[in-house]
């Protein structure tokens, strides 16, 4: 479960509009709560470090600005809990790609933009052997 405001749902979905036709990505700063809950304080937004060719179907966060968000939850007190990103005229599932870039913990949101405009917002996680991602139910924050 992750909980996530309006406010923060809002947050990405213009995101994931401003860099339509390319995806977005950005962190989730929060919290791992002991009921296994994850609640989210605060999105980073971070810039598509993919070469232009290429960004419209796969995205990448350097090393360098991971450092660089985590550093900031840090100071802020909150944990990276997650990652969201956008797909630009597809769906909001996960492709095989992000299957294979995801690590289990995490919650991954992908926010579907079609033609321009944001729709679908989804949450999901990866199942612990990494074999596939599971829908991960979104609460108000
Ligand atoms: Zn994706």
């Amino acid at each position: 479960m992750l909980s996530l405001s309006d406010e923060q749902a809002a947050a990405i979905r213009a995101h994931g509009e401003a860099d339509y036709p390319y995806e977005c990505c950005g962190l989730l700063l929060g919290a791992f709560d002991a009921d296994g809950r994850k609640t989210t304080r605060e999105v980073f937004p971070i810039s598509n470090a993919r070469e232009e060719s290429a960004k419209r179907n796969r995205f990448l966060i350097t090393p360098q600005e991971l450092m660089r968000g985590e550093r900031y939850a840090r100071s802020q007190g909150l944990d990276v809990i997650g990652f969201y990103h956008s797909h630009p005229d597809h769906p909001a599932v996960p492709s095989s790609y992000d299957l294979d870039h995801a690590l289990p913990v995490y919650s991954y949101v992908i926010v579907s933009v079609t033609q321009g405009k944001a729709g679908d917002l989804l949450a999901w996680e990866m199942e612990a052997d990494r074999s596939r991602f599971n829908p991960e139910p979104l609460a108000k924050g």
